[in-house]
Order: structure tokens, then C-alpha cells, then sequence
């Protein structure tokens, strides 16, 4: 267990260069405290979790102290927000303060979001507010507990800084880890402003530092574009079965690694719905839940498009091709568990798509419908889910089914709950929930965020005394509209 000051840094990215990236310091926020801190993120990086209680704490992660080894950078990047090609991106509100290596041996950037202005802020005021960094907080911690690939966040920390948005809010900071903050939208500046030779350098770091076996590879820069579109497949497939949805989906929010970035007006489903938009400000819907898989697709192809200076566009064609079937395979795998299949039948894809469709239009609680089919044997759970569809008669031919499906695989009633229990969560994060945490730490009341966090960090678990958690919103939390300012 380490103290903060025994931290150990090897900063390759910023080691890349003035063209990669700008060195800018933090701007500090005011009266910094502490709103909460992930023990869980914190062992990442041997943390002793005692430290979060320590003044310089907040202090570090409020922009008024910094580690002598450490050497914070503003990212240069560019990318396609809402398919349209916006040349000049880049860190407007955040800095890599450095890679922190561990014991383990692995390098975590460590990112502090809302650390003031740098040469990337364009109108912005280089800020986060409170409730984006709640937001962003809760998420991360909480997906990585569900098993959805993500960067991770340290904490959160509050202010007296004002900032104005719709209205006067305060300023926060977010400190975000990731093993690499590289986007797609890297790659896209180097390759748009024909900077070939660092595109290149670019490309030679993520494979040595992050895909060394693709470099082992006949083509390695084909074999890193293949692991990008395996773990997207993979990632989003969990997405799409868990009713995670994004909101922003434009490629510079795509991270390299494959795994859940830049955390904006996101929400898990409530009632399912495939056509939910989460960000208020989509007004077409471009990253409406569904469209998240085409999207992702898309993405890649942007990607694609980046590295054609060293890959033939037939190869990179050919392995975009992947993504659908991959995704399609692993959605599959996922849904199954989901509905406590232990084996695969070829009705099963259809069995899915029927129950997705009887779901649509009616008021099924996407999270707590799976539980709840966990909990008991078949028969009663059906009893008791069938009320919430509209369509009784198409709602009794599938349960029916259904029933007969896991009929035909053995296996106890005690088994088969503690398997669904394990894919299913009882506590999935709800904008509800995260309003009502947001609205007490906006009031200086931290207790409910702490307690919000603890209980997502776990879950699968049942949490006596914490049910409440697991509630269906109420109808003023049914429609928050959360918009992309934060
Ligand atoms: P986001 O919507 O958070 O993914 O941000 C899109 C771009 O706008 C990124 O380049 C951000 O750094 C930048 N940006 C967002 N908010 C601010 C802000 N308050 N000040 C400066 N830049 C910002
Ligand atoms: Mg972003």
C-alpha cells in the first residue's frame, strides 16, 4: 500500500512530443473537498484507501498541488461529432497529468477533467461542473462492476468556483484513469492534417505500449485495427444488453482501448425502449439506443479511413466486415445467459427478438424484468412479469416458449437463480437516482453520493436494507432530459 507521495510516474505519452500534446498546468478550483473517492480505482494504483481522507488529497485533485514527476499536457485530437468532421478537437477542460506505474506493472493515465483552459478550450471555460463529474464518477465505477469495459475515475472534487452554464453551478474535477486517453479521433488529426510521420509515431506507440502482440504480426497496423473492432464489438454488445446508452458517440469519444469513454448524457434504460435518446440535444436521434450498434460501425470505418496510409483499404474493409457478426455473437452469448440459457439453440435469437418487441411500446423495467425472471421458478416469475405488457395474448405464446426452453435444459430452480443472479443486476444507475444524489451534493451533502456509489459497486448483490435503490423511478425521474452541457 502506498501513500500519494510514493507514487511512481513514466510519463511515455507526453515523451511523444509537442505535436501529441501541449504542456499547460492546472488552474485550481476553490475550497476544494472531497465529494467521493472509488477505493476500488485507488487500488489501482496501490493507493492505501486511508489516503483519501488526507488534506493534500483533495488538494492534488483540485489543481493546487502536483507531483514533481508529473508533467500535465493538454491532447491534441480532432473527429466526426454527429458525422460531421470537426478538424480541431483536443483536451479543452482536461490534462493528462501523467502515467502512474504501478506494482503490477501497469501504466495508468492519470486525467484530470476540468482543470481549466488550454489552447484546445476554443469558447469553453476549461470547467466541469458538480453534477457532470457525479455523473461521470457513478458511471465509471459503477460499469466496470457490471463488467462493461471503461476508463475508471478516482474521485470527485467539489468547489466554491462558480461556473455558468443554464444556470450558476460550481466547478468540480474528475480524476479520471485509463491505461491510455488515445481516441479514435487521434489518429484522425494526424491523418487529416497529412502529418504521416506522426501519424506514424502515433500508431508505433499504441502498438508497443498497448497491443505488443499485434507486433507480432505480418501487418501489424491491420492486426491493431482488428482488436479495435473486436473489442468494440465486445463492448458494445454489452451495451446493448445491459440498456447502457452513450449519448455521444462521436469519434472522439471512442477510445482506443475499446472500452466506455467520455461519459456525457448518458443513461441506462428504465422502461425498455430501442429508440430511447438519452441526450436531449440529439435531435435526430444519431445515437438513439439502437443506433449505437450502426454507429459503433461507423466509427470504426472513420478509423479505417485514418490508417489507409498503411494498410490496404480492402484488408481494412474486410475486417470491418467483422464487427456485426462478432457483435451479433457476443450479444447473443449475453442475452442467453441474461435469460438463464445454459446451452444455444437456433431458436434462441428469435426468442429475444420477440421479447424485446413485446417489450417496446410497454412498460417493462428493462433491469428489473431479468431479475425478476431469476428469482423464482418460470411459472411464477411469468405470473408476475406478464401484467406490465400491453400485448397479453403475444406476451403468454412467448412465456410459454420460453418455459419450454428451459424445460428442455436440466438443471435445478437454485441453480438456475444464483447463474441469472449473476448476469442480472438488483441495482442498475438510474438518472433518477444520480439526480437525487446530484441534487444533496449540490447542497453540500455528500453522504448520499458516497452511499449511491457503494451500493452500484456491488451490483449483483442483494444489499438488504438498500432496496430502495432497486425501485422503478418515479414519474417526475422518468423523463430528466439531460443535455450535453456539463
Ligand atoms: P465533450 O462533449 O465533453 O466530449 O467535449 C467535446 C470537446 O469540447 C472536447 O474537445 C472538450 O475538451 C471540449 N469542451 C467541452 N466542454 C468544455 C469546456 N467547458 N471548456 C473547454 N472545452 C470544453
Ligand atoms: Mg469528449
Amino acid at each position: 500500500m502506498k501513500s500519494l507521495t510514493d507514487l511512481t510516474f513514466d510519463n511515455r505519452f507526453a515523451r511523444l512530443g509537442d505535436a501529441f500534446s501541449t504542456h499547460v498546468l492546472p488552474e485550481p478550483i476553490a475550497e476544494p473537498r472531497l465529494v467521493v473517492a472509488s477505493t476500488a480505482a485507488m487500488a489501482l494504483l496501490d493507493l492505501d484507501p486511508r489516503e483519501a481522507d488526507s488534506e493534500v488529497f483533495a488538494q492534488l485533485f483540485a489543481g493546487h498541488k502536483l507531483w514533481n514527476e508529473a508533467e500535465p499536457r493538454a491532447m491534441v485530437y480532432s473527429g466526426h461529432q454527429f458525422g460531421s468532421y470537426n478538424p480541431r478537437l483536443g483536451d479543452g477542460r482536461g490534462l493528462l497529468l501523467g502515467e502512474v506505474l504501478n506494482d503490477a506493472g501497469e501504466h495508468w493515465d492519470l486525467h484530470l477533467k476540468g482543470a481549466g483552459q488550454t489552447p484546445y478550450s476554443r469558447m469553453g471555460d476549461g470547467r466541469a461542473v458538480l453534477r457532470s463529474s457525479i455523473r461521470e464518477f457513478l458511471a465509471s465505477e459503477h460499469l466496470q462492476a457490471l463488467g462493461i469495459a471503461t476508463s475508471r475515475a478516482l474521485c470527485v472534487t467539489a468547489s466554491s468556483t462558480p461556473v455558468w452554464r443554464e444556470r450558476q453551478e460550481s466547478a468540480a474535477m474528475l480524476l479520471r484513469l485509463a491505461p491510455s486517453h488515445v481516441r479514435f479521433g487521434h489518429f484522425e488529426y494526424f491523418y487529416y492534417t497529412q502529418q504521416h510521420e506522426q501519424l506514424k509515431q502515433l500508431g508505433e506507440h499504441l502498438l508497443s505500449c498497448h497491443f505488443p502482440a499485434c507486433l507480432e504480426q505480418a501487418e501489424p497496423y491491420l492486426a491493431l485495427f482488428r482488436q479495435v473492432v473486436e473489442r468494440n464489438a465486445e463492448l458494445i454488445a454489452r451495451w446493448q444488453a445491459y440498456g447502457f446508452c452513450h449519448g455521444v458517440m462521436n469519434s472522439d469519444n471512442m477510445s482506443i482501448l475499446g472500452i466506455t469513454f467520455d461519459y456525457g448524457p448518458y443513461a441506462f434504460l428504465d422502461d425498455f425502449d430501442a429508440n430511447f435518446i438519452c441526450n436531449h440535444s440529439d435531435d435526430s436521434g444519431r445515437y438513439s439506443f439502437s443506433n449505437q450498434v450502426p454507429i459503433a460501425q461507423w466509427n470504426l470505418a472513420a478509423l479505417g479511413q485514418a490508417l489507409t496510409p498503411f494498410v490496404e483499404v480492402d484488408a481494412l474493409r474486410e475486417t470491418l466486415g467483422l464487427f456485426l457478426p462478432l457483435y451479433q455473437a457476443h450479444y447473443l452469448d449475453l442475452m442467453r445467459r441474461r435469460l438463464g440459457l445454459l446451452t444455444a439453440d437456433e431458436t434462441d435469437e428469435a426468442l429475444i427478438q420477440r421479447l424485446l418487441q413485446l417489450m417496446q411500446g410497454s412498460a417493462v423495467d428493462y433491469t428489473n424484468f431479468f431479475r425478476e425472471l431469476g428469482d423464482s421458478a418460470p411459472q411464477q416469475a411469468l405470473a408476475r412479469l406478464r401484467d406490465d405488457f400491453r400485448d397479453l395474448a403475444g406476451f403468454d405464446t412467448w412465456a410459454a416458449d420460453y418455459r419450454a426452453r428451459v424445460a428442455s435444459e436440466t438443471d435445478s430452480q437454485e441453480a438456475r437463480r444464483t447463474r441469472m443472479h449473476a448476469v442480472n443486476p438488483k441495482y442498475i444507475l438510474r438518472n433518477y437516482l444520480a439526480q437525487q444524489v446530484i441534487d444533496a451534493a449540490e447542497q453540500g451533502d455528500y453522504a448520499p453520493v458516497r452511499e449511491l456509489h457503494a451500493v452500484l459497486s456491488r451490483p449483483f448483490d442483494e444489499q438488504p436494507g438498500f432496496e430502495r435503490y432497486a425501485e422503478r423511478p418515479p414519474e417526475w425521474g422518468k423523463h430528466l432530459e439531460i443535455s450535453c452541457s456539463s
